[in-house]
């Protein structure tokens, strides 16, 4: 049997949901296929900025955030700032949440199945085919979604490595209106730090996080496990864990395939994050039909001055891991923070990146250009 579509994607994770709930309202016509190869998705929790001329993803998506900080705190050893983020603030979703209201917001205009995995190469001829239970699925447009750590440079990459535990205790421990963005511990081999989400007074998720030439999750789960020690009978609530390459991908592109999510460089080299990234994406292509003709116009296309300021920033974190800490503390400590948050929300102008560049220890930076 087959059946025939406009366009199919593969992949029900962030990028492709948040791309379908915009794009099947505005073309309700086109007939698309989105098939996953999982039943169900792992625990995550996505963390974007906000404020003025950031894109809104709570009101532009309508999704409802777990948790929004007006301050946020960095730490390295007796060194702390803490910062008003005023107007802007640090939000978070739950994962599971997000991408179950992004798929309800698509799936009366599209077909979708689960438990459909696509071989890991996909026939790009005249059309494309792909095969479950005898049935046909073929498409003239197919979206990419699959991670694929071959559109990454792997001589000089860094990979972000963490294992995360939501936990709740019996005290008041944690202080809700703070965001704790790193608490730096030395280490002379990788960038190791403990992000903490405090949700209410008494239950957080706390994340260590490395990165890392060499990402080892046994090594972290077991790191983390210490960390846990501190808190008195902590209650397990959900785990997460994940490896993010830190580099400027370099997709391919193939006739009639678009690639999008990590493989097509979507997420941030220097942070982890992609959610800020899809949006901009997406908001750029959101009057476009997709189609054989329009399908270049799709194809994701980062700041080359942002990726150029990442590679920099990482060439430094590879080279001179011991030194993550100082750049990180020097850069929210002397510069502005609302120029800072706008660099890392990609919406910043070139005075923000005349801030950042100058708020950053100038021999180490002119050293990693040379190297
Ligand atoms: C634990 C965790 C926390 C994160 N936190 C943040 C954060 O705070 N903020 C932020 O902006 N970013 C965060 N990120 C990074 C990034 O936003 C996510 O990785 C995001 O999910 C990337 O979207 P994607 O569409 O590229 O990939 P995914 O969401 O991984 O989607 C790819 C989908 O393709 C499916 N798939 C794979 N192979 C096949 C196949 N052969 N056939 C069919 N389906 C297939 C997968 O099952 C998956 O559902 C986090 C990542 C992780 C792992």
């Amino acid at each position: 049997m087959k059946k025939s579509y406009d366009i199919i994607v593969v992949g029900a994770g962030l990028s492709s949901l948040m791309f379908l709930s915009k794009y099947v309202k505005k073309f309700p016509d086109n007939k698309v296929l989105l098939v996953e190869k999982e039943t169900r998705k792992k625990s995550q929790t996505f963390g974007v900025w906000q404020g003025p001329n950031i894109i809104n993803i709570e009101k532009e998506y309508k999704i409802t955030p777990k948790k929004t900080w007006r301050n946020l705190g960095l730490s390295y050893k007796k060194q702390s700032i803490n910062k008003v983020m005023e107007p802007y603030s640090y939000v978070v979703f739950d994962g599971d949440k997000t991408l179950r209201a992004l798929l309800k917001a698509c799936k009366k205009n599209i077909t979708f199945i689960e438990d459909f995995e696509v071989e890991k190469k996909v026939k790009h001829e005249e059309c494309f085919l792909i095969t479950k239970k005898n049935i046909v699925y073929s498409s003239k447009i197919l979206i990419d979604s699959r991670n694929d750590m071959n559109s990454f440079n792997s001589s000089e990459l860094l990979y972000q490595a963490f294992v995360g535990s939501e936990i709740k205790i019996t005290t008041n421990k944690f202080d809700s209106s703070t965001v704790t963005l790193m608490d730096f511990k030395e280490n002379k081999n990788a960038i190791q730090f403990t992000y903490i989400l405090p949700l209410t007074k008494k239950r957080a998720l706390i994340e260590t996080t490395f990165f890392t030439k060499k990402p080892n999750l046994y090594q972290i789960k077991k790191i983390h496990k210490k960390y846990l020690k501190r808190f008195e009978n902590p209650i397990l609530i959900k785990q997460e864990e994940g490896i993010l390459p830190m580099g400027v991908a370099k997709p391919k592109n193939y006739k009639n395939i678009l690639n999008i999510g990590m493989s097509a460089g979507m997420i941030r080299p220097s942070s982890g994050y992609s959610m800020m990234r899809i949006a901009g994406w997406i908001s750029n292509v959101s009057d476009l039909e997709l189609n054989e003709q329009t399908i270049s116009r799709f194809i994701y296309n980062p700041s080359r001055i942002l990726n150029w300021m990442d590679k920099l920033f990482l060439k430094v974190c590879f080279n001179r891991p011991d030194m993550g800490p100082t750049l990180f503390m020097s850069l929210f400590s002397k510069a502005e923070t609302g120029a800072v948050i706008r660099f890392m929300a990609e919406s910043n102008t070139y005075l923000d990146l005349l801030k950042v560049v100058m708020s950053l220890p100038k021999k180490i930076m002119i050293m990693s250009l040379f190297k």
